[in-house]
């Protein structure tokens, strides 16, 4: 049954967890996004999770609209995961040799990204991103990488450079610790803008390794390539000698079966080189991987001079849950997504039109996102004009009536083949109350 309202204020159980977390945790969390910042108020210590719903110290359920950042495309607890993990773990946690799911989970990933005929499972997205960047250096035996203001690849040293606004720029690190020379080696240039791409390669282009973009990005909020905007990517590229890295992390088996590729390519001029993917293909558990053509992966140890490992890559628990999870990522799974996610981004957008608050709905494949903004948003400095104060006041309004949104303007909201009328309900209901909220 759906839980009492809450007010922000009144989760007792959480804010002792907190206050306990801060003691011993940086912050109290083990990811920056999960400690509210740019919302304010206390974030809900979780006890369980099965379905739409998450459970929280306090007894209060909430339809969960974060899905772990991507990863439960399934819903919570899914009982076929859970039957695969349960039985992978009673045949043990970890190997150190290799195994059959393994190559099960490489197959499943390959046979659904054609220009991907094999690829190296690791344990996070970071480490696919970290691992696809040194690749790309070891083939062309460049050191300069491009990417994107807004893209967030995780938290490797070159990829935390996203400062430049404007015109191209070398970066400069976003993040302390991140020593000038190695953000020195990225260049970092406005999204969906092809005159900038053109004018660093032109100033640079024999330096450059690789140009990393994510496939669809999700993290500035959703903001898809304009038409034409990928295959000028490829274009450019390929005229240069540099790679191109599609990083479908977020994307990869939730926008379609082929993530944004299956969307949008092929392209006429060219696949990506090299992809890398998480979230959804680990189900929850941390497997990730990165990928291309056999003559590319073939540079990797221990065939090749590029040096890559992990005592947990591959680990038994994880392809399992990784495997079950694919499996279980049907048609109609996808089109449950697609209308479950419409459903949501058409109620939100009628009340806050009725509530008078400037607003834009993006979409890639079944992942969206609300900009408390005017539109069309098109790269990052449109997304940062988007309210901090008005979405602070619509989530909260949303988390006292049990729907937990990201607890930040610029994220992706996530749905899964969990969310039936019941849970949908619970969101559409709430919705009026926190557009309201919104534009006060
Ligand atoms: N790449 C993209 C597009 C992501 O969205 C993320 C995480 O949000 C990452 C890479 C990093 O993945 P992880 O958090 O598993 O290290």
């Amino acid at each position: 049954a759906p839980a009492a309202p809450l007010h922000p204020s009144d989760a007792p159980a959480s804010e002792a967890l907190f206050a306990r977390a801060r003691r011993v945790v940086p912050g109290g969390v083990n990811s920056p996004v999960r400690a509210f910042r740019s919302v304010g108020g206390t974030p809900r210590f979780v006890t369980s999770a099965r379905g739409a719903y998450l459970t929280d110290a306090d007894g209060r359920e909430y339809v969960d609209l974060i899905g772990s950042w991507g990863p439960m495309i399934l819903g919570h607890t899914h009982p076929d995961v859970l039957r695969a993990v349960t039985e992978a773990a009673g045949r043990g946690f970890s190997y150190g040799t290799p195994s059959e799911n393994e190559i099960a989970l490489a197959e499943e990933i390959v046979a659904r990204i054609e220009p991907v005929e094999q690829v190296r499972l690791v344990s996070s997205g970071t480490e696919a991103t970290m691992s696809a960047l040194r690749l790309a250096r070891g083939i062309t035996g460049r050191s300069r990488v491009v990417k994107f203001a807004g893209c967030y690849h995780g938290h490797v040293d070159a990829l935390l450079a996203a400062a430049g606004s404007g015109v191209a720029t070398f970066g400069l690190p976003d993040s302390a610790g991140v020593p000038q020379s190695a953000a020195a080696e990225t260049i970092v240039l406005p999204y969906n803008d092809i005159e900038a791409l053109e004018a660093a390669f032109a100033a640079d282009g024999e330096h450059i390794a690789a140009v990393i973009t994510e496939a669809a990005p999700g993290n500035m909020g959703v903001v898809p390539p304009l038409p034409g905007f990928t295959e000028a990517l490829r274009r450019i590229t390929r005229a240069h000698g540099a790679l191109l890295i599609s990083d479908e992390v977020m994307t990869g088996f939730r926008c379609s079966r082929a993530g944004w590729y299956g969307l949008e390519g092929p392209y006429d001029s060219g696949a990506p080189d090299l992809f890398t993917f998480g979230k959804v293909m680990g189900g929850g558990f941390p497997a990730a991987a990165f990928g291309g053509s056999a003559a590319h992966m073939a540079y990797l140890a221990p065939d090749g001079p590029v040096y890559q490992a992990g005592t947990l890559s591959g680990n038994p628990v994880a392809t399992a849950a990784g495997l079950a999870t694919l499996r279980g990522c049907t048609d109609d799974v996808y089109s449950h997504l697609t209308t479950t996610a419409h459903t949501i981004a058409d109620a939100a957008a009628a009340e806050l039109t009725k509530a008078g608050v400037p607003h834009t709905i993006q979409w890639a494949g079944s992942m969206f996102s609300i900009f408390l903004t005017e539109g069309p948003v098109t790269n990052y400095d449109q997304a940062k004009t988007t309210s901090s104060p008005a979405y602070a006041a619509f989530f909260h309004s949303m988390l006292d009536q049990g729907v937990h949104l990201p607890p930040s303007a610029y994220e992706a909201w996530f749905v899964s083949a969990a969310h039936d009328d019941a849970a949908l309900d619970r969101v559409v209901e709430a919705l009026p109350e926190a557009a309201r909220a919104a534009s006060e």
